[in-house]
């Protein structure tokens, strides 16, 4: 028997990097997973697809998780489909490069509107039926820049180190209940979140990490699936950083 037969896994932005990758490792687990994606439907269904080729079923949703109403919408759409994960992974996310004094409203409400709001308000909806369970697994995917900072990324940090925040603060709340809550914070992985650094900017950073290079999507994933399991039953609250020794 495989370790989450019998569960459903909810992954955000799991149609691409990351997400995909974290998707497709809990089918294989056994998680039956709904692949939630924002614009990237073609991508969603092939990630879904790949799910079922590892034994799984999958279901494709659709949110904008930045909107006001995205994560109520996306909650109904699981009750229509009968669904209350016992496992949510906490990954879409969006990032903004450029100076502090350069950044607006309107950057201001796309970050934190992802990053923070949806996946508080997700986590928001998804937890009472875990606490009637009385077991679940939440795992948020933060950053390193959420525990050391970036320049140029000062929003993207803010939102980061509220998600590390969140992850403590919650832990707390629902361990009682038999729910864990944890971060991931990876450090630089290959991902279209990277497409905007050039060569020269990718060989700095591939020399600033003692590893000497990006993480790969299933480096992180491996992490995420492991933290999905009953056996991490006894991890709760904690920032984990795979990052290649770059920040301790
Ligand atoms: P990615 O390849 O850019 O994928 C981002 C995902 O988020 C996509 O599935 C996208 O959906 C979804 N998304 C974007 N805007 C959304 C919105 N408004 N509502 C709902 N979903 C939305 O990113 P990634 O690199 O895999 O990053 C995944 C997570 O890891 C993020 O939280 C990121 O901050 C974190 N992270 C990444 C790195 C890195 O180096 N790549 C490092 C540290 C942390 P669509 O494709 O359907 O639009």
């Amino acid at each position: 028997m495989k370790p989450l037969e019998g569960m459903t896994a909810l992954v955000t932005g799991a149609s691409r990097g990351i997400g995909a990758a974290a998707a497709v490792m809990l089918a294989e687990a056994g998680a039956y997973v709904v692949v939630h994606y924002h614009t990237a439907r073609d991508k969603a269904e092939a990630t879904a697809r790949e799910c079922g080729r590892r034994g799984a079923g999958a279901l494709v949703l659709q949110a904008d998780l930045g909107s006001p109403d995205g994560p109520d919408r996306l909650k109904r759409a699981l009750d229509e489909a009968g669904l209350a994960p016992d496992i949510l992974v906490n990954n879409a996310g969006v990032s903004r490069y450029g100076l502090f004094t350069d950044v607006t409203e309107k950057d201001w409400n796309e970050v934190v509107g992802v990053n923070l709001w949806g996946l508080f308000r997700l986590t928001q909806l998804l937890v009472p039926a875990m606490v009637r369970r009385r077991y679940g697994r939440i795992i948020n995917v933060s950053s390193v820049w959420g525990i050391a900072g970036a320049s140029c990324e000062v929003l993207y940090s803010l939102t980061k180190g509220g998600v590390n925040a969140f992850t403590k603060a919650l832990a707390k709340e629902l361990a009682p209940s038999g729910i864990t809550v944890n971060a991931v914070a990876p450090g630089a992985v290959e991902t279209d979140m990277m497409r905007d650094f050039d060569e020269a900017e990718l060989a700095a950073l591939k020399e600033a990490i003692p590893a000497g290079r990006l993480a790969r999507p299933e480096e992180i994933a491996s992490l995420i699936r492991y933290l999905a399991l009953p056996e991490a039953g006894y991890i709760t609250g904690q920032i984990i950083s795979p990052n290649g020794g770059w920040i301790a």
